[in-house]
């Protein structure tokens, strides 16, 4: 395919996996990005087996592996560590990674053409007209045969192309997200669960830690001190989690409010097309939005590719990743509201379900999500 033009709205995951899918497949490619420099701190981010396979067929697998541990078998454990459930999930589907957001961010941007990218600029006016999509971006106008919404959760693309589209939903928890000086941890990788609150730890491959920390709350809820506030919460938890929040005086810590996208009736518009958040933002419960968001790129490249019409291309995008990637974010979502039980009654009844669940019924509830392949 030749002298076709794509437009990506977002430098984020999908925006970037999205250059880079649709390059490799001879687009020419311009990402706008409002941010004035990709950066993004403070965190980790787990990469399931689908997500590395996406990632394997956007070429840089091998450069995500390089920076990442291999997470063990794991599971849950309750406040005091005691084990709720185990499973061996993570070795039998491929390896899950852990590693630094801005590495991976670093990876996909390097394997786009610099000159594609443009900083420091905000879309806020977009036109479909015929077989073109008109952008505005600070005053300048630019056109293209195809316009991919990766602007995430708050999407501008989505609100001037999907005007009856949903708000997102608050999910009811808010997440604190940190990277920890080195600390001894255990082999098998848990998440632990409270009353309505839940910790994980993972060892990063510089020795650091990444921790996350949800607990449930208000929407927009504001704590004068993250730090303090952490301790309150978690710091008579199980080892190591009171040492490690004891070591985060350095530490950068990220808040957010979860949300939701409720499900869109389409990923298209004419010529527009949203990816990753945009199109499908889940409450990160599995771990899945920045996986997703890559599948999301490859599948896009490879159904424009398929007869080269690009209208034809974009409904069989439709129709490949809707159904898989909302039944994901449902899914998310109720593993969340479940993870997240307070009450007095729903915390202990949630343990019991935990130790009772048959590890074959675990296996089969992650098996489509963790066994995606490109389907050209
Ligand atoms: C607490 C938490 C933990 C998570 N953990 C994981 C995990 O372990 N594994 C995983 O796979 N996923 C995880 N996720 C989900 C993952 O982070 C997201 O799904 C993923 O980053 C979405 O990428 P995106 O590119 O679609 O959107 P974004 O990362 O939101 O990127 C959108 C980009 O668009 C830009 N933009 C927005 N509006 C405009 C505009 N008008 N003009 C120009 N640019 C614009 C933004 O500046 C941004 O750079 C987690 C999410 C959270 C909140």
């Amino acid at each position: 395919m030749v002298d076709r033009n794509a437009v990506i709205v977002g430098a984020g995951i999908g925006g970037l996996a999205a250059a880079i899918a649709l390059h490799r497949r001879g687009w020419n490619i311009t990402v706008l990005e409002r941010a004035p420099a990709l950066r993004e701190v403070g965190a980790g981010i787990s990469l399931w087996p689908n997500a590395i396979r996406a990632l394997d067929l956007l070429g840089v697998g091998d450069q995500v592996r390089e920076f990442s541990t291999v997470e063990g078998a794991g599971g849950f454990r309750d406040a005091h560590g005691r084990w709720l459930f185990r499973s061996p999930l993570r070795t039998g589907y491929g390896d899950t990674l852990m590693l630094r957001r801005p590495i991976l961010l670093d990876i996909l941007r390097s394997a786009v053409p610099a000159e594609a990218i443009v900083l420091d600029t905000t879309v806020n006016e977009v036109e479909r007209t015929g077989d073109q999509v008109t952008v505005t971006h600070d005053g300048v106008r630019r056109s293209a045969d195809l316009l991919v919404g990766a602007d995430g959760l708050r999407s501008t693309v989505r609100a001037l192309l999907w005007p009856h589209a949903k708000p997102p939903v608050y999910a009811g928890y808010t997440t604190w997200r940190l990277i920890a000086p080195p600390l001894e941890l255990d082999s098998e990788v848990s998440e632990s669960w409270g009353q309505g609150e839940r910790v994980g730890i993972f060892r990063l491959a510089d020795g650091a830690v990444y921790s996350y920390l949800v607990a449930n709350a208000p929407p927009g809820s504001e704590y004068a001190d993250d730090r303090a506030e952490l301790r309150h919460r978690f710091g008579r938890w199980h080892d190591p989690i009171p040492a490690m929040l004891d070591s985060i005086n350095g530490s950068e810590i990220l808040r957010h409010d979860i949300y939701r996208l409720p499900a869109l009736r389409s990923y298209v518009a004419g010529r527009a097309v949203l990816v990753g958040d945009a199109a499908h933002a889940m409450t990160p419960d599995l771990g899945q939005g920045g996986g997703t968001a890559s599948e999301d790129a490859v599948e896009l490249a490879a159904a424009l590719n398929e007869d080269g019409n690009v209208d034809h291309g974009l409904q069989v995008y439709d129709r490949r990743r809707r159904r898989r990637t909302q039944a994901i974010a449902r899914q998310s979502a109720a593993f969340g509201t479940f993870a997240q039980a307070s009450g007095r009654l729903t915390v202990p009844l949630r343990n019991t379900a935990a130790r009772l669940l048959p590890e074959r019924l675990f296996l089969r509830a992650n098996h489509a999500t963790l066994t995606w392949r490109s389907t050209s």
